[in-house]
């Protein structure tokens, strides 16, 4: 049964995707089975991988909204044992059109349930909200990973989100549980990106990731070329910041 990891944090730019895509990609090279689920109608994540679809095309809008299978719509990577549920910007309209379902909260949850026995890790990469498409990927989760910017306000919005975790965990999903915070975009030549480290450790003791992502324009330019970092740059720092992350993960939820 597949771990399912969301990937999550209201505020935009902060490296979700990135981490989505590079810790999924290097989960796989660890000989682990993985399905990137994309929830976010910028698709991102999906372009990101090098896979382009039309908007109309079947994606993970037709699974929460339509009820459709998505085994049809899982797309191979380059990568072996890496697979994505792609989205396109149909996937906006999806917000609107879910108020009025039925246990709407629960719709990611149901479409995945199928796919579980087919991988180790499910990672789903969130929207830059905390509206229903969100809501949706943190009952359907295990476990969040929440990315942080090491920026001046790195912390803004993140009681937020650690409230809505907690109505999710009291309401939908008694067994979500905070993986882990994830420091990105790092330089540590900057006073300030060192004094946010410390910020985030003091306010989330136990719960920050060793490993801690540097701002690389590798990172910046990988995704123009459809292609996770392991492949774009592999000797790289920010390949061997996110190989050690994947082992991170694989140990916390062994
Ligand atoms: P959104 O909220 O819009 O979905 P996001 O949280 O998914 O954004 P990303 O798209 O992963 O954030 O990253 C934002 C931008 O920063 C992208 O252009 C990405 O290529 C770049 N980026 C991400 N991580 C790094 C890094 N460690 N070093 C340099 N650039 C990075
Ligand atoms: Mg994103």
């Amino acid at each position: 049964m597949a771990r399912i990891i969301t990937i999550c944090n209201a505020k935009g730019g902060v490296g979700k995707t990135t981490t989505a895509i590079n810790l999924g990609a290097y989960l796989a090279a660890l000989g682990k089975y993985v399905l990137l689920v994309d929830m976010d109608s910028q698709a991102n994540a999906t372009g990101g991988l090098g896979i382009s679809i039309p908007i109309d095309h079947e994606n993970i809008y037709h699974a929460i909204v339509n009820d459709q299978n998505p085994l049809s719509m899982i797309k191979r990577t380059t990568i072996f044992g890496f697979d994505v549920l792609p989205a396109t910007q149909a996937l906006a309209g999806a917000t609107v059109e879910l108020v009025s379902m039925d246990e709407r909260e629960y719709r990611l949850r149901k479409a995945l349930n199928s796919l579980r026995t087919n991988y180790d890790y499910i990672l789903i990469d969130c929207p830059p909200s905390l509206g229903m498409l969100t809501v949706n990927a943190l009952t359907a989760g295990d476990n969040v990973i929440i990315p942080v910017q090491c920026e001046y306000y790195a912390l803004e919005g993140l009681g937020q989100l650690l409230h809505a975790i907690d109505l999710i965990k009291q309401s939908l999903n008694p067994d979500l549980q905070v993986l882990g915070v994830l420091l990105t975009m790092y330089d540590k030549r900057i006073q300030l990106n060192r004094h946010v480290v410390n910020e985030v450790t003091k306010n989330f003791p136990g719960r920050v990731f060793d490993t801690i992502i540097s701002r690389t324009i590798d990172l910046a330019e990988a995704p123009s070329y459809g292609k996770p970092i392991i492949q774009f740059s592999p000797s790289s720092k920010a390949a061997n910041e996110y190989r050690r992350l994947a082992e991170e993960v694989i140990k916390l939820t062994l």
